[in-house]
């Protein structure tokens, strides 16, 4: 290992190559952390990694499909390889289930009349995804000395907001038994993974980044990518004192 690389931070994002995660992805790189940027389709992986070197930032794509084992173990034999640890994984990768449609608008996943392959393949990236990734990448994270993993979540997770009144913020939102389950999930996995992990000095929190213009709601969010991204930043860069199994966006807590 290079001298440069014994002292950089090392951060793995999944689906960094567009949205959130790429925001998340440009912001690490500026902060001086060498970043795998996680994607599934190489050259799309590769495109993203060539823009943030090209704004001054150290990055390298990685091949990294979250629902196929063969490439999850893959890609953290290659970081074995190559960095021998790592500092911060962000589980951002996810899918709506519906296409470029905003989750409160999807009406193929009311529960009533749902598809179950669609769920399963929702929970599949969602979930499954987070715990696969997770899993390998923890034999690499523990040999950091200040470990952080971020899983991205959603305000439309949190079951207090989902299931307030006609006054509740979220009313409008239309019942989802796909991808608002998917992101309860992940919380629900946060505090678990967080209880597990505590002993060993991982701080792993869950972040929801709000309502962000990306492919995944067909550009009708009101944050842009880098307002988004922020709090998956400040959770993967969090002090020795910072908390562990919560539940943030940038306004501070967001509740169960
Ligand atoms: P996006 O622009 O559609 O980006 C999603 C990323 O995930 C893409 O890089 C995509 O890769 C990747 N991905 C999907 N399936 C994958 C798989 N099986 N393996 C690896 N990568 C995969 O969406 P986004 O809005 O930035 O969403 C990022 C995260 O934020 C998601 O977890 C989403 O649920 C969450 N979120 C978003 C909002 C919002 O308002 N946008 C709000 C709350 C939470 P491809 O390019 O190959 O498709």
């Amino acid at each position: 290992m290079s001298e440069q690389t014994a002292h950089r931070k090392v951060a793995l994002v999944t689906g960094a190559n567009k949205g959130i995660g790429r925001g998340a992805a440009e912001q690490l790189a500026a902060l001086g952390m060498t970043v795998l940027i996680g994607a599934r389709d190489a050259r799309r992986g590769e495109e993203a990694a060539v823009a943030v070197r090209a704004a001054g930032g150290d990055a390298i794509a990685v091949t990294l499909d979250v629902t196929d084992p063969a490439v999850v173990r893959e890609a953290a034999r290659q970081i074995e390889e190559r960095f021998s640890h790592l500092d911060v994984l962000i589980n951002n990768a996810g899918i709506t289930g519906s296409g470029p449609v905003a989750p409160q608008d999807a009406h193929d996943q009311v529960p009533s009349s749902v598809d179950l392959d669609m769920v399963r393949a929702v929970f599949e990236t969602n979930v499954l995804g987070v715990i696969a990734v997770t899993n390998a990448m923890l034999p690499l994270l523990r040999r950091s000395p200040a470990p952080r993993i971020v899983n991205v979540s959603s305000h439309g997770a949190s079951l207090t907001m989902t299931s307030g009144g006609p006054d509740s913020p979220f009313a409008a939102l239309l019942p989802s038994a796909a991808y608002l389950p998917s992101k309860t999930a992940v919380t629900a996995l946060t505090v678990q993974y967080a209880k597990e992990l505590h002993k060993d000095g991982i701080l792993v929190n869950a972040a929801a980044p709000g309502f962000v213009d990306t492919d995944s709601n067909d550009h009708t969010g009101v944050l842009t990518v880098a307002q988004g991204a922020a709090v998956l930043v400040r959770l993967a860069t969090l002090g020795a004192d910072g908390p562990t199994g919560g539940f943030f966006d940038e306004q501070g807590s967001v509740p169960w």
